[in-house]
Order: C-alpha cells, then sequence, then structure tokens
C-alpha cells in the first residue's frame, strides 16, 4: 500500500466521523466520492419517503421533523413495482478530494414520468432540475436517452440530493454516479450496442417485407408487423424513441410502449396460429390465437382511453399468457410433428428467455443489472433472427413439397397413360383375335353350309345327286327349256332284275353294285349341264338340258353298254348287270305338266323291260 492511499485511508475515516457528527441522522448513507472510481452505484446509499398522496414538497421534505420517516432502501436495487405514491430519495455525496469534483448523475430508467432533483449544497445553496418523459426532450440538461444530472462537488464538503418521483410507468431508480469522461466510453459502447441491436431489427423487418412482397405469404407480413412492433416497443422502453422519433410527443411516449408491446402480442399470435399450422390442425389453439390477438387489439385501442398504468399492467398480463399459451401450443405441435413448429419453439426459447426475465423484471421479482436489462434485446434479436431463418426454411419446404407434389402428379399421369395404352393394345389385340375367330368361324360355317347343302343334294349310297335335288331341279330345268325353247333329254334308267341279284348275292353286294352303276352313269355324262340322279331304288333319272332325242339317244347308249361291259366281281366271280333305258327329249309346249315328260320317259322304260331288257327306247309320240 503506498503512503498517499493510506493517507487518503485516515483523512476519510476522520471525514466520515466529522460528518457524523453534523448529520447523526444520515449516517451510514453518506458516500465518499474520491478522483479514482469512474463509477459509484449510488443504490445502496438511498433512503426513500413513500408520500402516498403525493402532495409533500421539498420545503416540508427538507425540514429536520422528517428525518425520522427516511428508509434505507431494503434491496440492492431500487424497484417498487406500480404506485400511484410518489417517492422522495435521499442520499448525501461527500467530496473527499481537496477539488472540485464534476459527475454526472444517471438514472437509468428512461420511462419514469416525472423527476425533480434538488441538490443542497453544504452552503445551503438548492439547484432544482426537472426531468422525466412527460416533459419535452430537449428540456433535458443533457441530451440523452436516460435522466443525466451533472453534479458539482465542493472540495471536503457534502452534497445533499433530494429525488422527488412521481409516474406511471414502475417505480425503478437505477442511479449511478459517473466521471464524465467513463460515462461518455459506456455511452459509446451501449451506442453501438443499440445501433447494432436495432440495426438487426430494421434489417429483419425490411429483408422480410421484401420476401413478403416476393412470395406473397400471410404469415411474412405478420413476422414483419411483429419486428416492427418489437422494434417500437424497445426502442420506447429504452428512451430511444423519445429521444429521435417523438421529442415533443410526451403523451405518446407512454402509449407507444403499451402500443408496441400489445402489437408484439398481436402479430405474435397471428403469426403462430398460422405458421405452425393451427386451423385445421388444432382448432381449439386456433381459437385461443385469436383470442390474444383481439384482446391485444383491444388494449391497443384503449390505451388511447385508459390510464397507462392500467394498461401496461393488462398488457403484460396479457403477454405473460400469451407466452405461456404459444409454449403449450408450440410444445403440441411439435409433439404432432410439424417441422415448422421444432423451428419455431428453437426462436421462441430465445425469445421467451428475454421476456420471462423482462416480466420478472417489472413486477420486481428479480433484481435489475445489466443482464437482466439486455436479455431482453438478445433474446429477441436472436429469435428474430432465427424465426427468419424458420421462416425460409418453410419456404423451401414448401417449395419442396409442390415440387414432389407436381413429381407424383407426373408420376401418376404417365402411369394413368400406359395404363390406357395398355388397355387399348389388349382391347385391339381382342378385336384381332376377335375378328380372326369370326372369320375362322364364318369359313367354317360356310364349309358346313356347303357340306349340308352337297349333304342334302347328295344320295347318301352311291353319291349322286339325290331324289330331293332332282324335284328341285327338275322344274327348274323344265322351264327353262320352255322359255328358251330348247329339248330337254330325259333318260329313266332301270337296273335289270335286281332284285333277283339282291337275293343272290345280298343286299351289300346290292348296294356295291348300285354304287358302280351310278359311277357308271356319271361318267358317260360329258356335257356340264348333264346331271344324273337317284330317283329311287335301283332307278336313276339324267337330266340332259338342250339336247336332242339324237343326242340323248348316243349317251343313253353309251351308257347302257359301259353298265354291260363292266364286271362286277364277287367271289372271284365277274357277275354282269344289265340295265334298261327310256328316253323322251322334247321341247315341253307351254302349259304342259313337267310331271308329264317323267312319265313318258318311264312309259319308253317299261317298254325297254317288255322288250327283254338291256336296251333303249325313245318315246314317240306315236305310240301315244
Ligand atoms: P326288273 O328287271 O323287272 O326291274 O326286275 P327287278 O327285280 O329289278 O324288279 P323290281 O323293280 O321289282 O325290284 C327292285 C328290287 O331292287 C327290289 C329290291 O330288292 C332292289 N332294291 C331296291 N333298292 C335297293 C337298294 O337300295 N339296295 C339293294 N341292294 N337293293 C335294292
Ligand atoms: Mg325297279
Ligand atoms: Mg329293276
Amino acid at each position: 500500500m503506498t503512503k498517499r492511499v493510506c493517507f487518503l485511508l485516515i483523512f476519510q475515516v476522520i471525514l466520515a466521523a466529522a460528518s457524523g457528527i453534523i448529520h447523526t441522522a444520515d449516517a451510514g448513507n453518506d458516500l465518499f466520492v474520491s478522483r479514482q472510481p469512474d463509477t459509484y452505484d449510488l443504490t445502496a446509499h438511498l433512503s426513500y419517503i413513500e408520500d402516498a398522496t403525493g402532495t409533500l414538497t421539498f420545503e416540508q421534505i427538507g425540514q429536520p421533523g422528517k428525518k425520522n420517516q427516511w428508509h434505507r432502501v431494503p434491496e440492492a436495487t431500487v424497484n417498487f413495482g406500480y404506485t400511484d405514491a410518489a417517492f422522495w430519495f435521499m442520499l448525501r455525496l461527500i467530496n473527499t478530494e481537496t477539488v472540485p469534483l464534476k459527475r454526472v448523475m444517471e438514472i437509468a430508467y428512461p420511462v419514469l414520468d416525472h423527476i425533480d432533483v434538488y441538490q443542497v449544497t453544504a452552503d445551503g445553496k438548492t439547484i432544482h432540475t426537472k426531468m422525466g418523459d412527460k416533459q419535452p426532450f430537449h428540456l433535458r440538461p443533457i441530451l440523452h436517452r436516460n435522466f443525466m444530472i451533472p453534479v458539482t462537488l465542493a472540495p471536503n464538503a457534502p452534497l445533499k440530493i433530494f429525488i422527488r418521483v412521481k409516474t406511471s410507468s414502475s417505480m425503478q431508480i437505477p442511479l449511478n454516479l459517473w466521471k464524465e469522461r467513463a460515462w461518455m466510453a459506456k455511452r459509446l459502447n451501449e451506442s453501438l450496442n443499440l445501433g447494432l441491436f436495432f440495426g438487426i431489427m430494421l434489417i429483419m423487418g425490411l429483408y422480410n417485407l421484401f420476401v413478403f412482397i416476393s412470395v406473397r405469404e400471410i404469415y411474412y407480413l405478420f413476422y414483419v408487423c411483429f419486428v416492427l412492433c418489437m422494434t417500437i416497443f424497445l426502442a420506447s422502453l429504452k428512451g430511444l424513441s423519445f429521444q429521435y422519433l417523438w421529442p415533443h410527443n410526451v403523451l405518446w411516449n407512454d402509449q407507444s410502449i403499451i402500443v408496441g408491446l400489445a402489437g408484439v402480442i398481436l402479430f405474435c399470435a397471428l403469426f403462430i396460429r398460422v405458421f405452425i399450422n393451427l386451423p385445421g390442425n388444432r382448432p381449439l389453439s386456433s381459437k385461443f390465437m385469436l383470442l390474444i390477438a383481439a384482446i391485444s387489439a383491444i388494449i391497443i385501442g384503449s390505451t388511447f382511453f385508459l390510464p397507462y398504468r392500467v394498461m401496461i399492467q393488462w398488457v403484460i398480463l396479457t403477454a405473460v399468457i400469451a407466452i405461456v399459451g404459444a409454449t403449450v401450443i408450440a410444445i403440441i405441435r411439435w409433439i404432432d410433428g410439424d417441422i415448422s413448429a421444432r423451428y419455431f419453439m428453437l426462436a421462441w426459447s430465445a425469445m421467451m428467455f428475454g421476456g420471462i426475465i423482462l416480466a420478472a423484471n417489472k413486477f420486481n421479482l428479480i433484481p435489475r443489472n445489466l443482464f437482466t436489462e439486455n436479455a431482453t434485446s438478445y433474446g429477441m434479436a436472436l429469435q428474430v433472427i432465427l424465426l427468419s431463418i424458420a421462416l425460409a426454411e418453410r419456404l423451401n419446404l414448401e417449395k419442396q413439397n409442390s415440387l414432389t407434389a407436381q413429381r407424383e402428379a407426373y408420376k401418376h399421369e404417365r402411369l394413368a397413360r400406359k395404363a390406357q395404352e395398355d388397355a387399348l393394345q389388349i382391347q385391339k389385340h381382342a378385336n384381332e383375335i376377335l375378328e380372326q375367330r369370326v372369320s375362322e368361324r364364318t369359313i367354317d360355317l360356310q364349309q358346313a353350309n356347303e357340306m349340308l347343302e352337297t349333304l342334302s343334294i347328295t344320295d347318301g349310297l352311291t353319291g349322286t345327286k339325290n331324289r330331293r335335288y332332282f324335284d328341285e331341279i327338275y322344274p327348274r330345268e323344265f322351264k327353262r327349256a320352255i322359255r328358251d325353247k330348247t329339248p330337254l333329254g330325259i333318260l329313266m334308267l332301270d337296273i335289270d332284275h335286281f332284285k333277283n341279284f339282291n337275293d343272290t348275292y345280298g343286299h351289300l353286294t346290292g348296294d356295291e353294285c348300285l354304287r358302280m352303276v351310278a359311277s357308271k352313269i356319271e361318267n358317260a355324262l360329258q356335257r356340264v349341264s348333264d346331271m344324273a340322279f337317284r330317283y329311287g331304288g335301283e332307278e336313276f333319272c339324267v337330266l340332259l338340258p338342250n339336247t336332242q332325242t339324237k343326242g340323248a339317244l348316243i349317251v343313253a347308249k353309251r351308257i347302257r353298254k359301259k353298265i354291260e361291259t363292266t364286271d362286277f366281281k364277287f367271289n372271284n366271280k365277274n357277275v354282269t348287270v344289265t340295265i334298261s333305258i327310256g328316253l323322251i327329249s322334247s321341247i315341253p309346249p307351254q302349259n304342259r305338266h313337267p310331271e308329264e315328260l317323267i312319265s313318258n320317259a318311264d312309259k319308253a322304260l317299261y317298254q325297254s323291260k317288255q322288250n327283254g331288257r338291256n336296251r333303249v327306247t325313245v318315246y314317240k309320240v306315236a305310240n301315244n
């Protein structure tokens, strides 16, 4: 320890003792101010009187009779919360130096309404300074957001300071004594911090405003308004908006704090509601947010009619309810699996931290210090930044979702088109198969029909045309002969003694013989128009269209000859079969019945039988 410091200490003790003799009542309250320290916290040295009616004057306070009513402040910080009473504070500064000391006293709570500072010097002079945010800014002795009072301490003399505060805000008196230069240095730091904070707020607000203009998502607008209100609220709370924005508007100065805070709650509630997708997912929570927003709006409206004292308490109460509600709801949404809610909670915790500290501070639950004062700002700035990131992330997510949906839709469309093509292909194929089947069936049917047709006109045993076909063809040929006036030749053939044949060789051999005879007859025909029929039993008939008797006779003879000369083999024995033929050829006259010709041919056949069989007889009209 140097000699100088030792001397100073001893001097101070002596001085303290001396002043104790002079001002016994204030003993222990005095602050000895020396050259060295940059700053003193004055709160520990304060005494106070609570003036419930607010009627006490400086003169009354200064009277010695009032001495006993002074109380020591209970804690290291002065915060009496919201009160209608006026408060008188008193302290005594004693300059321990031999030179005058120039200092500035700071009341670092810029929202106090009315402050009266009385400096009473040792020689009885009184300097009265009037301050408070209810008087225009430019009237302050030092133009700063906080209340600054220049103090001059005469050498080795005490200075008594009385401070009267009446305010609708909470009764907080953070009181410091500064060396001017140290205060300037602190001011610089503080300006930098404030500039940084409000810079962040404004940039975030502006940036997201531009984002809103470009993406048109409503929650961006809510967010921007939220940031704007937050900026106004904090700037007002710190006395900055009064200093820079409305230095003359003392009424709005108080209101701006409430409007700012209520605006923060209003837009924050609206923002949260949309941002963490409450409508549709959590209808009750959505309604709660709307209710909070409505209450905030009512508070903003009421600010202009109701006293600050009432409104500030309402708005803080609403803020606390909103913070608790929003926290619970955001956690629920997080558990629901909402990704935005997760991002939101991160940002929210930052602000909540500051918010809780602010509220606790206002209701005098925690001491007021550098950290508690600034926790709000830091929390807010961090929240604003994190929320902006969350917004961008959400936008990104929405973009991704819409891209995925688009891709999915495209995929479905492609699949649908493919399915359609496949179906068409299958249909085409089925049609082809069907067509093929139909044409196959048609051919089959045609063949079957042809077969049926052939069968229906063919004699089953001999394979020649049958009687049914004869009955169909003959009238046609008959008519044609009449029409064309051409002769129609008819041969009626009958196997001779066929009954005997059957009896001798058996019926099956008889059948065989019939087939042979039929084929010989068919072979003997040369013209396409000539037709042989099995007329019945062992009788045949041959139609020879456009054939005169002469030609018909040639054919008949050829047949008779062929049959006669053909050997029918039976049991290695040659058997001969003969045939008798009746012939007629004539151009049928009009109105003749077809039967007539047949009957005449039959008659000629009968003649052949009569004349000894195995011969051809031509029917002659003369015979008739
Ligand atoms: P004619 O010389 O007078 O004609 O003597 P015929 O024996 O041929 O006379 P008739 O007309 O009375 O006899 C016909 C016989 O032909 C009767 C039957 O036994 C035989 N016959 C008829 N149709 C068939 C047949 O489909 N198959 C066989 N095997 N014989 C048949
Ligand atoms: Mg016969
Ligand atoms: Mg016969």
